[in-house]
């Protein structure tokens, strides 16, 4: 990322909400479920797979907690009425891990048992270090009480991950291998970008070594193509694997790889809680400078582009 973009992502906490909103729009499929809903319609058309998130990660108290996994009993029943491709994708603050443990785990058992009556699949995605062993420990509770409809995500940039691949390995696992994106301190995270890539390359390899199904998560071409490699060297079917790409970002290396007969999935998250989220990708877009300068010369000039 260039300077002036890097020095820019550090100051977006003070760029006004709105702004904030105008040039997120790319990542957010909308406020609705019928948002959503329209945006996996034009995937699936596509031949593009989706994983629907209800964003609320700021929710504040037990009942917000609740009506997440409401909102994902009525996200099942839309997407099995509308014949839809689409599983779901679950934050653990969401369903009330900030709240308390038991919390999370009632509405986490909710929405898995939601979604095994509907017959999908629940992924429960990774969130900062210090979610890391709860988020885990869930998973292995539901694993071992018959909960089969359910996956994981593993960091690439946590020194942990290659040890919590072989602590997992007798679940067999579906693992969603991301690079991460929270900040973590040096004595439990990779920093430097190469040793980030390394760790993502060694993590691949021994979920496949282990068995597991594996969405390989990234739009870093260089990682794609070792994926590739991968799956032609190990003669891994279609069904065997995916990949795994954000709403927004990079669509044309999407449609690359489904015109070469993968399957890609493609990471839809809706909702009224869209700040943290919307924040988390413009830190890592490269040409987020740009897209406030932008955004302000529309406001300063109006007409520009059509804005007036
Ligand atoms: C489907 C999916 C689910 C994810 N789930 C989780 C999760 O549960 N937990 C977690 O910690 N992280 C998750 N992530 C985020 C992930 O950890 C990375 O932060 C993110 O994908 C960027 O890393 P990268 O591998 O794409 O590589 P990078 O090197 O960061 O990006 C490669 C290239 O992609 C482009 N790019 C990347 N991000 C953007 C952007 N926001 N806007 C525009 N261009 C961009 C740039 O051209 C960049 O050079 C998920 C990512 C995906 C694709």
């Amino acid at each position: 990322m260039a300077l002036v973009d890097r020095a820019i992502a550090r100051f977006l906490p003070a760029v006004p909400k709105p702004v904030v909103r105008r040039i997120s729009e790319r990542y957010i499929a909308g406020e609705e479920l019928d948002d959503a809903l329209r945006v996996v319609y034009r995937l699936n058309a596509e031949e593009k797979m989706a994983t629907i998130d209800v964003l609320g990660e700021e929710i504040a108290n037990e009942e917000e907690s609740r009506s997440i996994a409401a909102a994902y009993r009525e996200a099942f029943e839309a997407i099995e009425r509308g014949g839809l491709d689409s599983n779901v994708s679950v934050k653990p603050t969401a369903l009330g891990l900030e709240l308390g443990y038991d919390l999370f785990r009632e509405n986490l058992v909710a929405v898995v048992e939601d979604a095994a009556r509907r017959g999908n699949f629940v992924r429960i995605d990774m969130e900062d270090g210090s979610t890391t062993d709860d988020t885990l420990r869930l998973y292995r509770e539901l694993r071992e009480a018959g909960h089969d409809n359910l996956g994981i995500v593993l960091q690439a940039r946590l020194k942990r991950s290659l040890d919590d691949v072989a602590a997992l390995a007798d679940l067999r696992p579906s693992v969603r291998l991301c690079k991460g994106i929270y900040l973590e301190p040096a004595e439990i995270a990779f920093r430097d970008f190469e040793a980030i890539r390394g760790n993502f390359v060694q993590l691949l390899d021994a979920l496949w070594d282990a068995g597991c199904y594996v969405g390989v998560a990234t739009h870093d071409e260089w990682l794609v193509e070792r994926a590739k490699q991968g799956v032609s060297d190990r003669g891994l079917g279609r069904d065997d694997y995916e990949f795994q790409m954000l709403l927004g970002v990079r669509p044309a290396l999407g449609d690359e790889l489904v015109r070469e007969g993968h399957r890609l999935r493609i990471y839809t998250p809706f909702g009224r809680y869209w700040y943290a989220y919307s924040m988390r990708r413009l830190q890592e877009n490269p040409k987020i400078a740009g897209y406030i300068a932008a955004d302000t010369l529309n406001r300063l000039i109006p007409g520009r582009n059509g804005s007036a």
